[in-house]
């Protein structure tokens, strides 16, 4: 055990894409846990695309991370000391970390988890980019046997479970992926129908061609986790009464782009396709997270459910694992591992 809490904190604010310096290494003493907290040692961390909104000083749904805080984020661990009721030391945890090897965290805002699955699947497959999916899919993309999904990140921890829950329910899905490798992953691992690879097609009149191509009889559920180009390619291939669970647009995390300019024209395909849109943000859903835990980890500990980790070794590799996840450097759910 480091007797040094390492964080990495926010240097200064992001103007676009994240750069390096934009983070900072701080080393301090170890906390102690005041009553009713406990001590985690952090050894697996999330990273997670919306982490890139909380860099910057706007209001949104959550509070912006300050300069010179630690970054936020979700982690699993140990629990070195327990000041709190229903925690031993030992016991395997998750909770609101942030980007540090260690942390203090009130026992009311942690949750044990138990040790037959690895740890780490609960920051991808079984935690908040898997009840994402699960959540969204359910309540508003509302699947039907026969009808066609598009889903983009397609080999990312929430795209892979759409598209795995969406077949199991009797959809025809298209995975968009960027590259010739993940296009496969996504039919070879993650069972999709078919795979476009949004690199290949350097404007939306190419993609959407390719995107038609695939999905003969229109597109039933578009799940939108992109935004720009692929939004772009998707809107007027729509059917009637198409659904569109809006996700996240990380096309747009580091700006807009040119699509911003072009996109008024699409909102048209929203009307004449009477189609249902739909933003959703995770934390509003938490009440059903017992739910998906019961009803999926059952799945993923018999195989039945296929995920991927891509583990990035120790917190100073952090920053430059985020900065690739956002364009596209993973493979499969962010993790640092720490420990
Ligand atoms: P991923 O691990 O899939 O990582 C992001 C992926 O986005 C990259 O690997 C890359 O995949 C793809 N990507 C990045 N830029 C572009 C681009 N310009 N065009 C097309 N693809 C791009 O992320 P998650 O599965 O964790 O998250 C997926 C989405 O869900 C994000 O938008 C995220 O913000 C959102 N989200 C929303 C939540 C909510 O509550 N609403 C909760 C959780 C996630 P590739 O190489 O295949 O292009």
């Amino acid at each position: 055990m480091s007797s040094q809490m390492r964080r990495i904190t926010l240097a200064r604010r992001p103007s676009g894409m994240p750069v390096p310096e934009d983070f900072a290494l701080k080393t301090g003493p170890l906390p102690d846990p005041a009553d009713g907290e406990v001590l985690i040692e952090v050894t697996h961390l999330s990273l997670d695309p919306y982490m890139r909104g909380r860099m910057d000083d706007v209001k949104s749904y959550a509070p912006s991370v300050e300069i010179g805080g630690t970054m936020v984020g979700q982690g699993v661990g140990r629990v070195l000391v327990s000041k709190a009721e229903n925690f031993a030391p030992g016991d395997t945890v998750t909770g609101m970390t942030g980007w540090a090897n260690h942390a203090v965290l009130p026992g009311k805002e942690v949750r044990k988890l138990d040790d037959s699955l690895p740890p780490s699947t609960a920051l991808g497959v079984l935690g908040m980019p898997g009840f994402t999916a699960w959540t969204g899919l359910r309540k508003y993309g509302q699947p039907k046997a026969g009808e066609t999904l598009v889903v983009g990140a397609a080999t990312g921890p929430v795209g892979s479970l759409v598209g795995q829950l969406a077949k199991a329910a009797g959809l025809r899905t298209v995975a968009v992926a960027g590259g010739p490798d993940k296009c496969q992953l996504a039919m070879d691992t993650f069972g999709f129908d078919a795979a476009v690879d949004h690199r290949a097609h350097p404007d939306a009149g190419s993609l959407r061609k390719a995107l038609a191509a695939e999905a003969p009889d229109g597109i039933d559920i578009y799940w939108e986790n992109i935004g720009g180009k692929l939004l772009e390619a998707v809107l007027p291939l729509m059917n009637t009464h198409g659904r569109i669970p809006v996700c996240g647009t990380i096309a747009w995390y580091g700006g807009m782009d040119d699509t911003a300019d072009r996109l008024p024209m699409a909102w048209r395909s929203i009307l004449v396709k009477r189609l249902h849109v739909t933003g959703f943000i995770i934390f509003d859903h938490w009440a059903d997270f017992p739910q998906f835990a019961k009803e999926l980890t059952p799945k993923v500990a018999a195989g039945e459910i296929a995920f991927l980790e891509d583990l990035a070794m120790g917190l100073e590799s952090a920053p430059a694992a985020f900065i690739s996840m956002l364009t596209g450097g993973n493979t499969g759910k962010q993790i640092v591992q720490i420990g």
